[in-house]
């Protein structure tokens, strides 16, 4: 993917989680996850990779391919966060990925 998250740690007990647009299927990031439960929401700090530039996103974050929204840009303990807007992701846990 573009863009590569230069503030990017490994964090203990996480793995990499691949997001891609429910409607065209293509990947959006790979979000370094903790704990189970759905995707509700995604830290720009733990983001690995994407296919925009998360830090310099203006708005909501897109599809690249259909132009869907994905998710809506907020905060989360005043960090930069995206909030996944329900029912327009998947997601796809890559087991062999290393970060
Ligand atoms: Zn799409």
């Amino acid at each position: 993917m573009q863009y590569k998250n230069p503030f990017h740690k490994k964090r203990k007990n996480t793995y990499a989680l691949e997001v891609s647009c429910g409607n065209c299927k293509i990947p959006v990031a790979i979000y370094q996850k903790a704990g189970n439960g759905n995707l509700i929401k995604m830290l720009a700090s733990r983001i690995i990779e994407a296919e925009t530039d998360i830090e310099k996103l203006e708005g909501h974050l897109k599809c690249p391919g259909c132009q869907l929204e994905l998710a809506r840009r907020g905060t989360h303990n005043k960090e930069l966060a995206y909030w996944i807007i329900r029912g327009k992701i998947n997601t796809k846990r890559l087991d062999n990925y290393s970060f």
